[in-house]
């Protein structure tokens, strides 16, 4: 929309020729407070848009957590634990023995939300057969 405001501005412009008459510096005022008006439209929806993604992943979540609440109980049981001391992260992967990775708690039983195995992410993606998009 902008561009063809623009383009337009460009004809008009071509057609005015100095002397500049009153009315034509007019104009041209005014079409380019149309043209930053439709900017900060453009602006304002992609805002609107990006609060709407963020929607998106809010409903996703909650679906997900809806499919899957024994996850979220124990994962929210990890993070009370290792708020409270009881259970403490380790730096190293019990799997391969990495370490400066990020190490995420592995449930093998989610009835037993504090009896975790520590994994590094890659570990614990291949366990739960899950596979990164960059190594698909
Ligand atoms: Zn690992």
């Amino acid at each position: 929309m902008s561009i063809v405001l623009e383009s337009d501005c460009i004809d008009r412009l071509e057609m005015i020729r100095p002397p500049y008459a009153e009315a034509d510096v007019i104009w041209l005022i005014s079409e380019v407070h149309l043209l930053r008006d439709e900017l900060a439209r453009k602006k304002r929806h992609k805002t609107d848009s990006q609060r709407r993604h963020r929607t998106e992943g809010t409903e996703y979540q909650r679906s997900y957590r809806q499919q899957h609440p024994e996850r979220y109980l124990a994962w929210g049981a990890v993070k009370r634990a290792l708020k409270s001391g009881r259970l403490v992260r380790p730096t190293v992967c019990e799997k391969c023995g990495r370490d400066g990775l990020r190490i995420e708690a592995s449930h093998d039983d989610y009835s037993k939300p504090l009896d975790v195995k520590w994994l590094c992410v890659p570990c614990h993606r291949g366990k739960d057969g899950w596979t990164s998009p960059t190594t698909r």
